[in-house]
């Protein structure tokens, strides 16, 4: 498995944007490919390299990069690096922890991908798409019966409308999460949603406010969205 290939966009060393690792000195890896197309009324979504062609690398390629950014947290992220089962074989290889310095590993999932056979130690961060991501029903809410107390469930808010399906979402699977322990964050969406909405929402909710916590990426107050490359 170790010479397989995969095609990664970026490498490069940021803080985590998300809890609950916000703030932890990262390894951001991007895979090549999503299969969603988010946000088009927008423009689309904020991650406008995800479809780029990057460079091919084994699993041992890329955990000797790894290892010479030294960050003790490694996020897999896309486009969708679960796609085609192409993150899996640096996920498993990086939970076997064979690294010196990785003692976090998350993955960034969209949805709509099974998330059987992410390793049980690696953090599954999982997109539910809400109405105004276009992308409504792509997700595999069947997922959540799969993940655990290190797992999140993300909602990135674009107006009261994605609120309340939020509120739906968590209230249909509200004995699962609390039973497993699963994280809900909400994040307003980056220039569309007002963060002081967000939190009034939140704070009127006798629902959410008992098990959400809302996140603002810092990557993105920092950078505004761009972000460094090594
Ligand atoms: S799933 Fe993620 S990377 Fe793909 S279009 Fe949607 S926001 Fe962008």
């Amino acid at each position: 498995m170790s010479d397989c290939k995969f095609n990664i966009v970026e490498l490069y060393t940021c803080v985590s944007g998300e809890e609950p690792t916000s703030g932890l000195p990262t390894s951001i890896v991007r895979f090549s490919g999503c299969n969603l197309n988010c946000w088009p009324q927008f423009g689309g979504c904020d991650t406008p390299n995800r479809c780029s062609k990057g460079d091919d690398f084994t699993v041992d390629e890329m955990l000797e990069k790894i290892e010479n950014l030294g960050m003790p947290h490694v996020l897999v992220t896309g486009g969708e690096p679960l796609l085609h089962g192409h993150a899996l074989p640096l996920l498993r290889a990086l939970s076997l922890r064979r690294t010196s310095c990785v003692s976090e590993v998350s993955v960034e999932t969209n949805g709509s991908i099974d998330v059987t056979g992410v390793p049980g130690n690696v953090r599954v961060v999982m997109d539910v798409k809400c109405p105004s991501s276009c992308e409504l029903d792509v997700t595999l809410l069947d997922n959540i019966c799969l993940m655990g107390t290190r797992d999140v469930l993300k909602f990135v808010i674009g107006d009261l409308a994605d609120f309340e399906y939020t509120q739906d979402v968590v209230g249909a699977y509200l004995s699962r999460i609390r039973v497993s322990g699963i994280g809900v964050v909400v994040s307003p969406l980056w220039g569309v949603c007002d963060p002081k909405d967000l939190i009034a929402w939140l704070n009127e909710s006798h629902l959410l406010r008992s098990i959400a916590r809302m996140q603002l990426q810092i990557h993105k107050v920092v950078y505004g969205g761009m972000m460094k490359l090594v």
